[in-house]
């Protein structure tokens, strides 16, 4: 069993001739890191959103962690899906404290030690009480990542997580986050058209080209590296 299992995706938005997604498949094992790469306009985003189930595909199956969530007679909302999501522009509460906006929403009596638990994970212990504006770029994505984990995701979904940052902190954050991602055991799905994001995180690579696969494997596979 996949731990993510898209099954014959479809999805033409409303008034849009093409269809963003054609028949895409794919298979996920539980603590994989896939990237889908690819130009823009290749249905990278679209993808995510329908696992994320922001939308709902025409067509295909949708199970995460053994759960159906998206199928023609079945439908999980978002929030009950298991989700962790990391945007590009972190989405952090800038009124909250870095506690405040890791424990955001996560209800369970466990809440200062898990926000603890996260916070080590990220390297960010003892940051509990500032303000996001208080940290520097590359802190402020790792407080959206604790955020993400902190409610124990079956699946974390990270969308040009790094497009804000300037070049050096990007190289940074790429092994950063992938040893993130390991260490907290969870298994993702990364967008990016960047090729040095892709190699530098993932375990395998899905290149999408006008919403199919064009091609899939490990970066070794599909690069000739390291
Ligand atoms: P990517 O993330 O790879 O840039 P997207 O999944 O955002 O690609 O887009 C795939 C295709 O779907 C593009 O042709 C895009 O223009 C179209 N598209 C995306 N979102 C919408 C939308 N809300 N309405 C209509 N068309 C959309
Ligand atoms: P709303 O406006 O209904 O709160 P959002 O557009 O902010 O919805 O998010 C849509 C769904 O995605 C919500 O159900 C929310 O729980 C979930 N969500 C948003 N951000 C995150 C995140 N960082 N981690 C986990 N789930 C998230």
């Amino acid at each position: 069993m996949y731990h993510i299992d898209l099954q014959g995706l479809y999805k033409t938005y409303p008034g849009s001739t093409e269809a963003a997604v054609k028949n895409l498949s794919l298979a996920v094992e539980k603590g994989e890191i896939v990237t889908l790469l690819g130009p823009s306009g290749c249905g990278k985003t679209t993808t995510l959103r329908l696992i994320a189930g922001f939308e709902r595909p025409d067509q295909g199956t949708i199970s995460l962690g053994g759960r159906i969530v998206s199928s023609k007679s079945n439908w999980v909302p978002p929030e009950k899906r298991g989700i962790g999501m990391v945007f590009q522009d972190y989405a952090l509460f800038p009124h909250l404290t870095v506690f405040d906006n890791v424990g955001f929403g996560y209800r369970e009596r466990d809440k200062a030690e898990r926000v603890r638990e996260v916070l080590a994970i990220v390297d960010l212990q003892g940051y509990e009480k500032r303000y996001p504006h208080e940290l520097s770029g590359g802190q402020q994505q790792r407080v959206a990542l604790a955020r993400a984990l902190a409610r124990r995701p079956i699946v974390v979904l990270l969308d040009e997580p790094f497009s804000n940052l300037d070049a050096d902190l990007r190289t940074q954050m790429r092994v950063e986050v992938k040893d993130i991602i390991k260490e907290a055991n969870a298994t993702a799905v990364f967008v990016t058209h960047d090729q040095k994001d892709a190699l530098a995180i993932s375990d395998r690579i899905v290149v999408m080209r006008h919403g199919v696969i064009q091609q899939l494997g490990t970066p070794r596979e599909i690069y000739q590296y390291p």
